[in-house]
């Protein structure tokens, strides 16, 4: 596989090549002792100190679960706060462009529109996989900075095929962002494992799916070291709490009871697949390798409504693809109410 060695600095916004990055004391002084009259903190409390800015030890536990470089690593508060970056990093208000593969996640083109840059919207096909043909039109635009893969993808729940990724990695000059959010579930390698070959990836990973931290905001984006110092020059001094680190550094200790949930969460997914398939109102449960399925129903506003009634809430994603709902997987004793709700429903 070629390589494809993209003139990164070209790509930066010149504002942001500009920049010099706000520097703490404490980036100047590296030593664990000493008195610290530097930063206007109390000098009495538990939380009184500022946070470690770059997560040192937060990033090697991360590196030794998920098997990626602390220097290659990003951590923003959620995976979100990655999203809302690479945008200030690469794109010029009201001149650059992004493209998205649709159906996908939303945040893309809520933080496109908070910063002024266009979106193109190419369509995902049938079977919501890659139709690189699409793209064509875009591959030597200047203007298009960034491109963003979702996979598996959110709402569909498929993971997108790897030829086609990697056919765009490699023809795209821009930067390539292939969201994980879900990897954890899946049974495919990461893109982390491809990191070396293209300067242009990013891969966005987090703790809140897979490892069940999606109240302590803290998203992975991995990348070559030279795309990290962008992120490190523009993001927030202290974009994680120091509670935020411990906590995460504790629960990442438990890989067995993580391992065993996800087996766990997998093997509900595949027993609500089979209950779905056998019910009327439902026409299509979507191939996932994700934490929730997309279903088709035959009128899927009107069972929308029915679960609510019954106190169970689910997404309809009926505006995005026609009448489905998007179910997350819930706890066997969850799922079990789930289905009998569905089952009651189905009699109505
Ligand atoms: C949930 C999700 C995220 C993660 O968001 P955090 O900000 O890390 O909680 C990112 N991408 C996709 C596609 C998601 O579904």
């Amino acid at each position: 596989m070629s390589n494809n060695k993209i003139n990164i600095n070209e790509l930066v916004r010149p504002n942001i090549k500009a920049l010099s990055p706000y520097a703490s004391a404490k980036d100047e002084y590296k030593g664990e002792k000493g008195i610290f009259l530097d930063a206007n903190e109390n000098p009495f409390g538990t939380v009184n100190r500022y946070p470690d800015p770059y997560q040192l030890a937060l990033k090697q536990v991360i590196s030794k679960v998920k098997g990626g470089k602390p220097n290659q690593l990003f951590l923003g508060n959620g995976s979100d706060e990655a999203i809302d970056l690479v945008y200030r990093i690469f794109c010029q208000p009201n001149k650059d462009k992004a493209i998205v593969f649709t159906p996908t996640y939303a945040m893309y083109e809520v933080y496109a529109d908070v910063n002024a840059v266009e979106l193109i919207p190419l369509p995902l096909n049938d079977a919501f996989d890659l139709e690189p043909a699409v793209v064509e039109p875009y591959l030597e635009d200047p203007t298009v900075k960034l491109m963003f893969i979702c996979s598996p993808n959110n709402p569909t729940g498929n993971l997108l095929d790897r030829n086609s990724i990697t056919a765009l990695l490699t023809r795209f000059k821009g930067i390539v962002i292939i969201d994980e959010a879900y990897i954890d579930f899946s049974n495919e390698p990461s893109w982390l494992e491809e990191l070396a070959k293209y300067n242009n990836l990013i891969v966005l990973q987090t703790l809140s799916k897979g490892w069940g931290m999606a109240g302590l905001r803290i998203g992975m984006a991995w990348m070559s070291e030279e795309l990290v110092s962008y992120f490190n020059k523009v993001k927030s001094p202290y974009n994680l709490s120091s509670v935020t680190q411990e906590e995460a550094i504790k629960q990442l200790q438990d890989t067995a009871g993580f391992q065993q949930r996800i087996k766990l969460l997998i093997e509900e997914r595949e027993k609500l697949i089979q209950e779905l398939k056998q019910l009327s109102i439902v026409k299509r449960v979507c191939p996932s390798q994700t934490n929730y399925l997309l279903v088709e129903f035959g009128n899927a506003d009107k069972v929308y409504e029915a679960l609510i009634n019954k106190q169970i809430i689910v997404r309809n994603r009926s505006k995005v693809v026609e009448n489905t709902l998007r179910i997350s997987i819930g706890t066997s004793e969850e799922n079990n109410q789930l289905i009998t709700a569905l089952k009651t429903i189905d009699r109505e």
